[in-house]
């Protein structure tokens, strides 16, 4: 919980994060880089998280620990574009598989419990396999008691600080594109890959909101 006065230090940081990426947004002209300013973000949140952990307290996620890749994940437009476009290097023969595994895991979500907890897509031998484009989200997840985590408890221990940097450069990177005119929503990480991935259309008329001169 912010008091009053972090919360207006926090919406500052917003702010401030907002003006910077839109600006850059706006001199950007094509697609690929409209999606790969995302990558400015996912770096950053790197560099958040790793001072964080330096600064302490040291975070309790090891290598192969993957109790966070199986919760619900959500990731924005211009994320999960650029998560597509490295699936897209892959052999077609993979990501054929890939998307036939996602239109079952997707069409069958209704019918599994919510409390299944059932793992990420993109985790395999608990291992995530999208690991360089993995989305914002995943970069601000961590925990502070593993033991929390393994218990499934509701609330897991996090560093404050880290969270509320992260969640500034996420919203202030989000507020930005939709500044610029291109849709920055949340959405869940399966159906929104799997939309992306299927219809290849999808990434251009993402970017065909911002065509009318705002770019
Ligand atoms: S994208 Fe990667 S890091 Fe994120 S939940 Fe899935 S496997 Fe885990």
């Amino acid at each position: 919980m912010l008091t009053d006065e972090e919360q207006v230090a926090f919406r500052a940081s917003i702010d401030g994060v907002r003006s910077l990426a839109a600006k850059r947004l706006r001199c950007i002209g094509d697609v690929g880089h409209a999606v790969g300013f995302v990558a400015n973000l996912l770096r950053s949140l790197d560099s958040v998280a790793a001072r964080a952990a330096e600064l302490g307290p040291v975070p309790d996620c090891k290598i192969g620990c993957s109790y966070c890749c199986h919760v619900r994940v959500e990731a924005t437009d211009p994320e999960v574009f650029w998560i597509v476009r490295r699936i897209h290097q892959r052999p077609a023969s993979e990501v054929t598989d890939l998307i036939e595994k996602l239109r079952r895991r997707v069409a069958g979500r209704n019918l599994a419990s919510l409390d299944t907890r059932q793992g990420c897509i993109f985790l395999a031998e608990s291992r995530c396999t999208i690991y360089e484009v993995r989305p914002a989200a995943c970069r601000k997840a961590h925990s502070l008691s593993v033991k929390q985590c393994e218990a499934f408890a509701p609330e897991i221990p996090q560093n404050l600080k880290l969270l509320v940097e992260a969640e500034a450069l996420m919203i202030g990177t989000a507020e930005a594109y939709r500044e610029v005119d291109l849709p920055a929503s949340a959405h869940e990480l399966d159906s929104a890959v799997l939309l992306a991935l299927s219809d290849a259309s999808a990434e251009a008329r993402w970017y065909a909101r911002a065509q009318s001169g705002v770019m």
